[in-house]
C-alpha cells in the first residue's frame, strides 16, 4: 500500500471529486488519505462507481470488487435545478455547496450554475421549502468532459476552502480586537473612577 503524499494526489486524482461525502469523508481527498493509510477499502464511492473502483484497484495492486452499497448507489450524472418561483432566498444552499455552483443573495432568487454542479445533492436537504431538484443530464459527459470536470470541481472546492479558513481567520481576529477593546474601556473606567 502507497502512504506518501504522492500516492494520495495519484488516488484523489482517481474520485470523482464530487464532494459529496457518502464515501463517509469529508470530501475526496480526506477519502484518498484513509484509503493510502489503509483505513478505508477501495469500493466506497458511489459517484465513481466500479470504473473507479477498478483504477483505483489498478493503481494500488489489488483487486477491483463491488461498490459497497452500503455508500449508496451509482447514478448518472444529476444536476441541481431550482425552482425558482419558490425559492425564498435564504441563501442555506449557498452555504452547503461544496464547490460555490450556485449564484444568489439574501432574499433574492437563487440559481445553480449547472456547468460548475458536480450532482453532490448537498444543496436539496437543506433547502426549507423543497424547491431545488435533482435531474439527470440529457447527454452523459464524455471521459475527456469527466476528466475536465473533476479538474474544475477540485480547484472550486479548494478554492472555496481557503475563502473559508481566511474567512474564519478575519472573523476570529475582529473577535479578538472586540475583546482588547472592551477590556481597555472597562481598565479606563476602573482607573478614572479610583482617581475621583
Ligand atoms: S465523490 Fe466519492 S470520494 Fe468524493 S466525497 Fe463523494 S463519495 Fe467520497
Ligand atoms: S448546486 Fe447542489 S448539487 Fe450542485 S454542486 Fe452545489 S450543492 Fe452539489
Ligand atoms: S435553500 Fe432553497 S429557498 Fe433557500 S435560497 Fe436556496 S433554493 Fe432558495
Amino acid at each position: 500500500m502507497l502512504l506518501n503524499i504522492a500516492a494520495i494526489d495519484k488516488i484523489n486524482a482517481i474520485l470523482p471529486q464530487t464532494q459529496c461525502g457518502q464515501c463517509g469523508y469529508k470530501g475526496c481527498n480526506p477519502y484518498a488519505e484513509a484509503i493510502a493509510l489503509g483505513q478505508a477499502d477501495i469500493n466506497q464511492c458511489p459517484p465513481g462507481g466500479d470504473e473507479g473502483i477498478l483504477e483505483l484497484a489498478k493503481l494500488l495492486g489489488l483487486n477491483s470488487k463491488p461498490l459497497n452499497p452500503e455508500f449508496g448507489t451509482h447514478k448518472p450524472k444529476h444536476v441541481a435545478v431550482i425552482v425558482e418561483e419558490d425559492c425564498i432566498g435564504c441563501v442555506k444552499c449557498i452555504a452547503a455547496c461544496p464547490v460555490d455552483a450556485i449564484l444568489g443573495a439574501a432574499k433574492l432568487m437563487h440559481t445553480v450554475i449547472a456547468a460548475e454542479c458536480t450532482g453532490c445533492e448537498l444543496c436539496v436537504a437543506p433547502c426549507p421549502v423543497d424547491c431545488i431538484v435533482m435531474k439527470p443530464l440529457a447527454i452523459q459527459p464524455s471521459p475527456e468532459q469527466k476528466t475536465a470536470q473533476k479538474l474544475t470541481a477540485k480547484r472550486r472546492f479548494e478554492a472555496r476552502n481557503r475563502r473559508k479558513e481566511s474567512e474564519t481567520l478575519l472573523k476570529a481576529e475582529k473577535a479578538k480586537q472586540q475583546k482588547e477593546a472592551l477590556l481597555n474601556r472597562q481598565s479606563n473606567d476602573r482607573a478614572s473612577r479610583s482617581s475621583v
